[in-house]
């Protein structure tokens, strides 16, 4: 019996808060469009959106200044990077249209609904490090994902003053396998004088994200190049794991040398999402050359007669630890 009565009360609860948050949103559409018919507002003039969190946003302008704004109610789902024309206003601004996105990154909420994370990010930074020493399925992981979202992936070796030419050969043979599939791989180090000069040349002049496993140095790299940033070193993957409260909405920053960055704990974990089985193949860049000649139309790459991606790596165009990595992935997604 109580049991009925604690769904009964819960159920109350949850129909009287959402009741709540409809009215708020009703009355906040109201006012942002009185506002707009009253003619409280500045003129309308291009910005970004640089942090969001629920109905409202930071806008930037075209001066650098930054202003909290109301959303008209016809524009879903803006986020961080987004451009937009908005009107400055007292105390909020209202933005009134989102420019086209020229990339989107998303994941999947706890409901595997698929959310947009940010927009119009143009290069994923995969950080890897001898320390903890790099893997190439999580890397091959992270180039699909990035492949996938039509962003340009390039790999980072940080803590390069930790690599010992010997003692790392095979880290170094993998960042040159890398190098011959045809990606950019530069290297970079937070603990030695000028370490991060090649890095700063990368990022200017974009909109970056740094992606990978923690304790590679994301944080690190986030606080040198960002002086004044509260990234903490080491304490991010901490404070998620004990549940504390982090910051999770993305924000975006400048850098003093030139060049963006979108960070959010979400983002820097992005490749761990899901994806389907023919994506993940055109992730492989390499693969795109042979897909499609195989003997068979719904050939599964595996044991079967004519497979032209087997051919391909028994002729050298693909290296058998890429193609044993496409095969670990799929058959993690696949489930087996
Ligand atoms: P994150 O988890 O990817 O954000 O990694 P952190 O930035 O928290 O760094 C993890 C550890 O690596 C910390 O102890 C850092 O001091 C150390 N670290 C980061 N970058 C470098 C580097 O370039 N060289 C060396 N030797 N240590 C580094
Ligand atoms: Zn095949």
């Amino acid at each position: 019996m109580s049991k009925r009565r604690i769904s009964r009360q819960q159920r109350w609860r949850i129909e009287k808060i959402q009741s709540e948050r409809s009215e708020r949103a009703r009355r906040r559409a109201a006012d942002t469009e009185a506002a707009l018919s009253e003619g409280e507002l500045g003129d309308e003039q291009t910005g970004i959106v640089v942090s969001h969190f629920g109905q409202q946003l930071d806008v930037e302008g075209q001066t650098g200044k930054q202003q909290r704004c109301h959303v008209r109610s016809n524009i879903d789902g803006l986020v961080t990077g987004d451009q937009v024309i908005w009107r400055p206003g007292k105390p909020t601004g209202v933005v009134v249209a989102r420019e086209p996105r020229r990339s989107l990154l998303s994941r999947p909420d706890n409901f595997n609904r698929l959310k947009p994370v940010a927009a119009n990010i143009d290069r994923i930074v995969i950080v890897i490090a001898p320390e903890p020493l790099a893997h190439a399925n999580l890397i091959d992981r992270y180039l699909v994902a990035a492949e996938h979202s039509d962003i340009t992936p390039v790999l980072l070796l940080n803590k390069s003053d930790l690599i010992d030419p010997e003692g790392n050969a095979s880290l170094l043979n993998m960042v040159q396998r890398y190098r011959d599939i045809g990606y950019d791989v530069l290297t970079a180090s937070c603990a030695s004088e000028g370490g991060l000069s090649d890095l700063k040349a990368l990022l200017d002049g974009h909109i970056s994200a740094f992606v990978g496993q923690s304790g590679v140095g994301k944080s690190s790299l986030v606080n040198a190049l960002l002086p004044g940033t509260d990234s903490r070193v080491g304490a991010l993957s901490e404070a998620t794991a004990k549940g504390r409260h982090t910051t999770t909405t993305a924000r975006l920053y400048h850098f003093p040398g030139g060049g963006s960055l979108i960070d959010s704990p979400g983002i820097r974990e992005f490749a761990l999402w899901n994806l389907e089985p023919e994506q993940v193949l055109q992730g492989f860049k390499e693969f795109r050359p042979f897909i499609g000649l195989c003997r068979f139309r719904d050939c599964q790459h595996q044991q079967e007669p004519g497979c032209a991606l087997r051919e391909a790596v028994e002729g050298g165009d693909i290296t058998a630890q890429r193609f044993a990595s496409y095969q670990q992935i799929i058959a993690s997604i696949s489930g087996d």
